[in-house]
């Protein structure tokens, strides 16, 4: 029943998932903040849901109070505030939002390209200092030069439709063969883009592969004056080589929007007892450095509310994992719950040999209209839509169901 649906969201979540939530019926309490772990222990207890950003920790501790809890939904990119593995092995599916931002980020790319051709960042300190500097000389139009994107993901291929339209060449790389949008071209290595790209801009993910995957010989190997642009993850480009390339002149400008360290809050002093790299970057020319706002913008944090919130309602009222963190993704298109004598069934448990025989047997009194299973690690996600169940059934097919060893997990939605 969706009015016994508990919630519980913390930090401020954005207003867009909380309407959603209400106008399935559901009992929805709100915070402003996050919650000292005593307290957040208290707030948890009997909830189906809880909604967090990054600052909430939900450790193995602090969820083993919940002892309702369903599904968790994490109103950012992040998920590693939750113990997903802990979860995952006591049936709570735990989901996110990784795209919902990719706009954002294209969009300040773009803005970031004209910045380094025109020395926009540059102009503006002194203009703010009082000094008036025109210059045209290493300044440039943006159209008919090369933009070589580095992984043509959510962001990559946004920016792909994004530069082209802005009359830019679009080169990509990436380690899978992507169809190409518009008139872009894929090239097979690193080094075919690196030595073409007039600006080369990051969107891979942080992976041992990609680590430092900008050093000082692809800063080499990019022509002489081009731009370098980083707003995927701070340890893609090794900043100390970028450092020497821009001193050198041989890179002509960079904007850097992500650090191999950052610091955790607003204010806190980007300095160089972190990094010693910090003074050498504030003393550059051409250099755009912004604190990690990529995706920072309000239309991002709306869809994050629109996408996790959906998600949860989808987990809640039909069991769909698709786009989960934690579990297999499983989900069955039809539903016909709506119609009298139909269940679905969901059995989260142990992933181990024999199990589909037993659950197939309990299931089997029944008409099996659709079925699907998959696993992930040591748990594995079971749906099945069900008919000729009469009201009196439910409850001892859920007890057949509850009582096997194999168990995590069990809920019957009608
Ligand atoms: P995505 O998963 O959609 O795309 C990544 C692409 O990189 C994929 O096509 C993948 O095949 C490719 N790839 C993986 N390894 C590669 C390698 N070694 N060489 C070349 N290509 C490789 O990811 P996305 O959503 O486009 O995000 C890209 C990056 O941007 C991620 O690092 C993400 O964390 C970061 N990001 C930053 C911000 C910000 O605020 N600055 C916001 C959102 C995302």
């Amino acid at each position: 029943n969706t009015q016994d649906i508990k919630i519980v969201l913390f930090e401020n979540v954005n207003i867009a998932a909380r309407e959603i939530l209400e106008s399935q019926g559901y009992q929805v309490e709100f915070h402003k903040s996050s919650l000292p772990e005593n307290q957040l222990i208290e707030k948890i207890r009997d909830v189906h849901v809880i909604g967090i950003r990054s600052k909430t920790k939900l450790s193995a501790k602090v969820l083993r109070e919940a002892k309702n809890l369903l599904v968790i939904g994490c109103f950012c990119i992040g998920t590693n505030q939750v113990d997903l593995e802990y979860a995952a092995k006591h049936g709570i599916s735990v989901f996110n939002s990784p795209f919902s931002n990719s706009r954002s980020v294209a969009e300040l790319v773009i803005s970031e390209i004209i910045a380094l051709a025109r020395q926009l960042g540059d102009r503006s300190t002194e203009m703010h200092n009082g000094t008036w500097n025109k210059v045209s000389a290493k300044c440039w139009e943006i159209r008919g030069k090369t933009l070589g994107i580095v992984g043509y993901g959510h962001i990559g291929s946004q920016l792909s439709v994004l530069g082209e339209a802005m009359g830019m060449r679009i080169l990509y790389y990436d380690v899978i063969p992507l169809m190409a949008l518009g008139t872009a071209k894929q090239v097979s290595t690193l080094k075919d883009l690196l030595e073409q790209a007039d600006f080369v801009t990051l969107h891979v993910p942080e992976l041992a592969e990609t680590k430092d995957m900008i050093g000082a010989e692809q800063l080499a190997r990019m022509k002489r004056g081009s731009y370098l642009i980083n707003a995927s993850r701070g340890s893609v480009v090794d900043i100390p080589a970028l450092i020497e390339s821009m001193r050198s002149g041989h890179t002509a400008g960079a904007a850097l929007d992500v650090y191999p360290s950052e610091p955790a809050a607003n204010g806190d002093y980007f300095n160089d007892t972190l990094n010693s790299w910090v003074n050498d970057l504030r003393s550059l020319k051409n250099l755009i450095l912004t604190p990690h706002i990529g995706g920072s913008t309000e239309e991002a944090q709306s869809a994050i509310g629109i996408e996790v919130g959906e998600a949860l309602v989808r987990y809640i009222n039909s069991g769909s994992t698709i786009g989960c963190v934690n579990m297999p993704e499983v989900s069955l298109r039809s539903l016909t719950l709506a119609e009298e004598n139909h269940v679905r069934v969901v059995f989260i448990h142990s992933n181990r040999p024999g199990v589909l025989r037993q659950v197939n047997s309990i299931l089997g009194d029944h008409n099996v209209d659709k079925q699907m299973s998959d696993s992930r690690g040591d748990v594995a996600y079971l749906m099945a839509d069900i008919s000729d169940v009469n009201v009196g059934d439910i409850r001892s097919l859920y007890e057949s169901l509850e009582a096997l060893s194999s168990k995590i997990m069990t809920r019957v939605l009608y």
